[in-house]
């Protein structure tokens, strides 16, 4: 081991594309050199990335909190810090059972049932060198997240963090490097020219969390080296109020959900379809449920505010354009302060009435404390209404299980479901957690995270007496082909008669 005091990687924060592509070599080289940890030494590292996060929990949030502006202490506390400690706890007492070698049902050795004798086994193995790239938004837990899972898997891992949140970088590249040498974990921060460098190295696995736009940068660089990527994306989670809901009850958790980081919160609900009928009583219930969740909002430490001066005005640049173009727009400002307000970015709970799908708002993941409320006649409306836009994160029903439920399940698609709450698809360890088509790539949480930073590698002895695939090679014996075609011919006869003309595609006789 290097000492960590002679690794300019260590010492400096001020990353260059050349200590970048130093600490990369580094982390091959011991990867090949070291060859895959053993169960010991991993539940090592995972302890000391647990050290890492708990000793210096209150400089992380801190930080983050001065990235933001201002981010409540204790939800940054529990999201950013408990959660990975439990995720490192339940991780360590798995990685004996996933890391064994799993062996195949006898039934599936028989090489198309010409050979007895074989054996053969799974050997989940380490991908190598893992890039993570870490959002803004939750930035020590998107990092420290698919870094328990890849190290859990027996891998070197590099973070890249978020050039918008740069004292949160630095604190956890300085947690990070007192408890590991920069060839097992290494904490990279700096500017987008950084990233972009970072993301053209020639990784084992790049795990990336943040935007479909950026998502397809990445990809292209990772498409240079052939280099597999997670994509773990965003987008427009839709919400419903079932027809046969309680209003004020599902209205206040709405909100609670949405007030989440003042909604920059990548499963945040980003629009709520209501019962026609019914959407007067969820706009008084949910502006309750603000004025009770935040009294003030201007001088409120519970507030969390915008992270930086250009979401500030993306986000009031999509109200304007909404009010604009016919929406009704309510602010909810209980204490009658004078918001949304630049100078401390700080904008209110908006709830907005009477939009259309052009209006901007609805078109682009709001990541803002701004609920659209829009109404619906019939729950195939709805489903009809959500399989016309890009496949979202998340989706929501509110309301008791019933056939309108499963069928919304069925019927739709997005990464996952939770009814009656907020996330919780995403808060089980033995759930996997993921997007699909624009909502993002691949999977991680547990066991499915193990598995996203493994190789399954298939291992298989021949018997001795007999090749099966000798097969393949001449000479080819007319006999055994003779025999091949009668075989052949049983599998024509059988399938013949189950291919009833139903399951024929249409045109076919
Ligand atoms: P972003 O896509 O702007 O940035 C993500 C990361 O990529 C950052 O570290 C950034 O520095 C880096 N980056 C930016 N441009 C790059 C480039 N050209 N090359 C290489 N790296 C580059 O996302 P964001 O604004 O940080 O985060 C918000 C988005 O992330 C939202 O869409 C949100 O829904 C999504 N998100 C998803 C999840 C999830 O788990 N699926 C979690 C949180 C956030």
């Amino acid at each position: 081991m290097t000492a960590l005091s002679q690794d300019p990687t260590v010492t400096s924060s001020d990353w260059t594309i050349e200590t970048l592509h130093a600490a990369f070599e580094r982390q091959r080289q011991e990867h090949l050199r070291a060859g895959p940890p053993d169960l010991a030494l991993r539940r090592n590292r995972l302890d000391r990335l647990g050290a890492a996060l708990a000793g210096n929990a209150d400089a992380l949030v801190r930080a983050i909190s001065a990235d933001y502006g201002n981010r409540p202490l204790a939800g940054a506390l529990a999201a950013e810090v408990l959660l990975q400690l439990e995720d490192i706890r339940s991780t360590k007492k798995s990685l004996a059972t996933w890391m064994k070698p799993r062996h195949p049902q006898p039934r599936y050795l028989r090489a198309a049932g010409l050979a007895t004798g074989l054996k053969a086994w799974v050997e989940p193995t380490p991908l190598g060198v893992v890039g993570v790239i870490a959002p803004w938004n939750f930035p020590v837990a998107l990092a420290v997240q698919p870094a328990i899972a890849a190290i859990a898997a027996g891998n070197r891992v590099m973070i890249k963090m978020s050039d918008l949140t740069p004292r949160t970088a630095e604190a956890l590249r300085s947690a990070i490097a007192a408890h590991f040498d920069p060839a097992e974990v290494t904490v990279v921060t700096g500017d987008l020219d950084i990233a972009t460098a970072f993301s053209s190295l020639p990784f084992d696995h790049i795990f990336f969390t943040g935007s479909p736009a950026v998502a397809k940068h990445i990809q292209r660089a990772a498409a240079d080296h052939l280099t597999p990527v997670t994509l773990e994306l965003g987008g427009k989670s839709p919400t419903v109020l079932a027809p046969d809901a309680d209003v004020a009850k599902w209205a206040k958790r709405i909100v609670k959900a949405r007030l989440a980081n003042s909604g920059q919160l990548c499963l945040s609900p980003d629009y709520v379809f209501v019962p026609r009928a019914r959407v007067n009583a969820f706009l008084t219930a949910a502006e309750d449920a603000c004025r009770k969740a935040l009294p003030t909002v201007a001088d409120n430490t519970d507030f969390c505010t915008i992270i930086n001066d250009n979401h500030f005005r993306r986000i009031s640049a999509l109200i304007e354009d909404a009010r604009k173009r016919g929406a009704t727009v309510r602010e909810v400002i209980p204490a009658g302060e004078r918001l949304p307000d630049a100078a401390t970015r700080r904008i209110p709970f908006t709830l907005l009435t009477d939009t259309t799908p052009d209006m901007e708002i609805m078109q682009e993941e709001i990541f803002g404390p701004v609920l659209p409320v829009v109404p619906y006649d019939t729950v195939d409306e709805v489903i009809d209404e959500i399989n016309s836009r890009p496949v979202p994160l998340g989706s929501y029903w509110f309301g008791p299980d019933s056939a309108d439920f499963r069928r919304f399940v069925a019927r739709t698609r997005s990464g996952g479901v939770t009814r009656n709450d907020f996330a919780l698809h995403a808060s089980l360890a033995g759930l996997p957690f993921g997007g699909v088509g624009n909502s993002g790539t691949g999977y991680y949480h547990g066991q499915y995270g193990f598995e996203t930073f493994s190789h399954l590698r298939a291992v298989a002895v021949s018997p001795n007496a007999f090749s099966p695939v000798s097969l393949l090679s001449p000479p080819f014996n007319p006999v055994l082909e003779k025999g091949l075609r009668s075989v052949v011919g049983l599998w024509s006869k059988r399938l013949g008669k189950k291919a009833t003309p139903h399951h024929r595609p249409k045109g076919t006789t």
